[in-house]
């Protein structure tokens, strides 16, 4: 970026809740599905004389994620009408919890990582609404699909606390996985169930941040859908309003609203926030305002699990890895899982982070599969990871072993047995061999004997040929100092 200008961006992130039962208002499946307009009923499409029943599940899930933002509850639970018509909201309506003090959590914080550096997001607020339909347009017809319509939605909404993208999405990915460990949501933005809505203006660099009549004119972008396209999207808007900086035409630039257009990689004109729409907000009345007990905060916050900023803290503080490496093994939880356990087996945790973080992350991503789809458990990396440790097997053979394990569908350890690939590490055997090559490089002897070092790795290369990379690099080097002095 160029650094006359600063951006400062804000987010509001909605994940769908899609770990309950049923709906947030009414008892239709909440449930992902191929086929349209199954999982519905006379509620989620809004009939006439309907009346909501609050999903207590989403409502524990909703206090669940105020917790873990360090967020204030409010006093009571309730919720508000935001009224607009669109033909995804078939009711006129959206139950929502957007004006204070109703959100289920207001002014919190969390601490996120970006290449191992700890960052702090500001929360203004998480509330718990109901989804729309999700509208498929074509060439000529459009298309609704009410599935999704009163599905429970959490709409994290940020203070501008982020300066680029890489701050948003180590943030956004925070998010994620925190609503995957607390069993909240799947996240998975390949169903849907991540959207955000960005507000982006830059400023001048040397004017101080902390006050906001220093923010220049800010643009939202409206509804993007993964995480690549939250990311092009920021970079190419701050790009955008810079060049209009050095144009001088920002002065003429309104407070607006952009969409992002995924396949022409920009953001597009929407409308003015002049023409900024009244909800007519009001408290919903056919839902009783509920008093949110202390017991009741208690009962949730117990059944908290260990969330990724605390094994994070077990991983650098007790097992003595970085907070680059502890970063990338808590992203995932089903990752952490398959970590502790391998440190579980009595692995040395340095050791089995390398292997973890490199080969079996290394291979999920290149072969984009799944953990459980490389086919490599815990039990077997553990017992190839000690072979190594024990000088059994030299790293080298141990990593192509792996591979081949996933490539072939193999359990490492058989191809280990059949193949007896074990490291040698029988001294005599190794002695006679480096005698043997001695034998069979006299000249290289003589310049050893003179004093060039350097040609001892010339022998343990040597020695490696001889017994098909089997021997341990490490005692084949001692051994070869202490038989060059017998010559
Ligand atoms: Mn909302």
């Amino acid at each position: 970026m160029n650094d006359k200008y600063k951006a400062i961006i804000g987010l509001e992130m909605h994940c769908e809740v899609s770990n309950t039962n049923s709906k947030v208002f009414s008892d239709s499946r909440n449930s992902y599905s191929e086929e349209a307009n199954v999982n519905i009923n006379a509620i989620d499409l809004g009939f006439p004389g309907v009346l909501p029943i609050v999903n207590k599940e989403a409502i524990k899930k909703a206090l669940m994620a105020s917790i873990i933002l360090n967020c204030k509850q409010p006093e009571y639970v309730y919720f508000e009408r935001k009224n607009y018509y669109y033909p995804d909201l078939p009711k006129g309506f959206q139950l929502t919890q957007e004006t204070k003090p109703c959100p289920i959590g207001i002014y919190g914080e969390i601490e996120y990582y970006l290449n191992g550096e700890k960052k702090i997001a500001k929360i203004n607020n998480i509330h718990l609404e109901e989804d729309a339909a999700s509208l498929d347009h074509y060439a000529s017809f459009s298309t609704i699909n009410y599935n999704r319509c009163g599905n429970p939605l959490l709409e994290l909404v940020t203070y501008p606390c982020f300066h680029n993208s890489d701050e948003a999405l180590a943030f956004i990915e925070t998010m994620i996985s925190i609503y995957r460990y607390a069993g909240i949501s799947e996240a998975d933005s390949k169903k849907g169930h991540i959207r955000c809505d960005v507000n982006i203006s830059i400023m001048d660099s040397s004017k101080d941040e902390n006050d906001e009549k220093n923010y220049g004119t800010r643009v939202e972008i409206k509804n993007v859908c993964s995480l690549g396209g939250i990311r092009d999207a920021i970079n190419y808007e701050i790009k955008r309003q810079i060049e209009l900086k050095e144009t001088n035409k920002y002065a003429e630039m309104e407070q607006q609203t952009r969409r992002w257009d995924e396949d022409e990689g920009k953001t597009f004109y929407m409308r003015s926030k002049a023409n900024a729409i009244d909800y007519k907000y009001f408290i919903e009345p056919n839902i009783p305002k509920y008093r949110l007990t202390q017991e009741f905060i208690n009962e949730v916050k117990k059944s908290i699990p260990v969330l990724p900023n605390e094994r994070m803290q077990h991983y650098i503080n007790e097992l003595g890895l970085s907070e680059y490496d502890a970063t990338i093994l808590v992203r995932e939880k089903e990752i952490s899982d398959y970590y502790d356990e391998v440190v579980r087996l009595d692995v040395d945790p340095i050791e089995a982070c390398k292997w973890v973080n490199t080969i079996i992350i290394g291979s999920m991503n290149k072969l984009e599969k799944s953990l459980s789809e490389l086919g490599i458990t815990a039990e077997m990396l553990g017992k190839v990871i000690k072979l190594v440790m024990n000088n059994k097997l030299s790293q080298n053979n141990a990593k192509k072993i792996i591979y081949r394990a996933i490539a072939e569908n193999k359990d490492p350890l058989k191809i280990i047995e059949d193949e007896q690939l074990s490291q040698i590490d029988d001294e005599k055997l190794i002695v006679k061999l480096v005698n043997e090559a001695f034998d069979e490089n006299e000249d290289v002897v003589r310049q050893f004997k003179e004093g060039k070092d350097y040609v001892a790795n010339f022998f343990v290369g040597q020695v490696m040929k001889k017994t098909k990379g089997q021997a341990n690099p490490n005692r084949t080097l001692e051994i070869i100092r202490e038989e060059i002095k017998k010559r």
